[in-house]
């Protein structure tokens, strides 16, 4: 039997730039609809994995809402800082979510580790846990990654977030200097979609 495709969808994110990306990757007959329609706070983060928060904020809203909801929880993981800022990504950036703010905190994490951290090549990832979460309490979780490495200098004004210090692996830009569309095609939301393509 067919699988019944997916036309309602939560989407479990207060985050204006990754609403973007995601109803970007979602077919334009997919309806969405976000915290903002229903007036929601985003849950707390208390899980210690990108894939334990990205589940207890799909259940919240679905709960909350009696919708199918998708939510993700992503960020950037940096080797030498023993995969920080990780699951704290957004908390670096404050109250706020101030990027320019987190973005710092990485080169004073950075200066602090190794003060030559410029001269060696700053492996780091970024993560992308996805789950959806069914009113009948059944739910996916998947995961993808985009590998790279940490600019010497924050470079471009697009995207969001870490993107304008995060250089794709085999790229010279930095994701803040590349289209949505280049980075879409490659980055690690879209790794972990391709793995719920199927429901949609
Ligand atoms: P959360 O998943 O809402 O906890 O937030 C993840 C945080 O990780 C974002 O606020 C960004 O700081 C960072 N992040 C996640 N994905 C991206 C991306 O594609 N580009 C840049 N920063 C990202």
């Amino acid at each position: 039997m067919k699988k019944k495709k997916i036309l309602n969808l939560f989407i479990g994110s207060n985050n204006q730039g990754k609403i973007k990306e995601i109803r970007d990757l979602l077919p334009k007959r997919v309806q969405i609809l976000t915290p903002k329609h229903f007036n929601l706070k985003s849950p707390k983060e208390t899980g210690t994995t990108f894939i334990e928060n990205s589940f207890l904020k799909a259940k919240f809203f679905s709960k909350r809402t009696k919708m199918i909801c998708l939510a993700d929880d992503s960020g950037l993981e940096i080797d030498s800082l023993n995969k920080l800022p990780g699951i704290y990504s957004a908390r670096w950036g404050g109250k706020k979510s101030n990027f320019n703010l987190a973005i710092k905190k990485v080169y004073k994490e950075l200066k602090k580790k190794n003060s030559n951290w410029y001269k060696i090549k700053q492996t780091a990832r970024f993560v992308c846990a996805l789950t959806i979460y069914w009113p009948n309490n059944k739910f996916i979780n998947v995961i993808g990654e985009v590998e790279g490495n940490i600019s010497k200098f924050k470079k471009g004004k697009k995207g969001f977030g870490y993107d304008p210090i995060f250089i794709p692996i085999n790229k010279k830009n930095t994701f803040g200097q590349m289209k949505p569309k280049e980075k879409y095609k490659i980055d690690h939301r879209m790794k972990a979609f391709k793995k719920i393509r199927k429901f949609f």
